[in-house]
């Protein structure tokens, strides 16, 4: 399909297509997201699971749990390291996929931004983007 989405990892190893345009888009800037991007925001492009083809065998996993001990999944590739996917035991009906590793970068278009409260202070985001101090109730990213 002309308008999938398609991506993958920095070697290759992993590869993607998600089916049509993502449900939402957004940056995150908690400090945990830093870490695993090595930057300073991560970029979530949110697809509901059954929209996502990845190849789950090249990937290996990350588990953090929040604090009401719910699980947050961070895959990788098992080669190059590159953060895939997000996924979220409290939400297992998306994916969010990683901005990064988009082949189209055209198709970004990120409308929201969580935990700017410990956003680096050089930062300054587009107005267009909703910011949000930390991660809002009722919010599903
Ligand atoms: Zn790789
Ligand atoms: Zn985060």
């Amino acid at each position: 399909m002309a308008d999938d989405l398609t991506g993958g990892c920095l070697c290759g190893a992993v590869r993607y297509r998600c089916r049509g345009e993502p449900d939402s888009q957004g940056l995150c800037q908690c400090e945990r997201c830093q870490k695993q991007s090595g930057s300073s925001f991560l970029i979530a492009v949110v697809y509901a699971e059954f929209a996502v083809e990845i190849n789950y065998a090249a990937l290996q996993t990350y588990t953090a749990y929040d604090d009401g001990g719910a699980a947050l999944n961070r895959h990788f590739c098992g080669v190059c390291g590159s953060a895939v996917m997000i996924t979220l035991d409290r939400y297992p009906e998306i994916r969010s996929m990683m901005g990064g590793t988009v082949d189209d970068k055209s198709r970004l278009n990120p409308t929201f931004c969580l935990w700017c409260s410990s956003g680096q202070p050089w930062l300054e985001l587009p107005t267009a983007i909703e910011q949000f101090p930390d991660y809002p109730d009722g919010l599903i990213a």
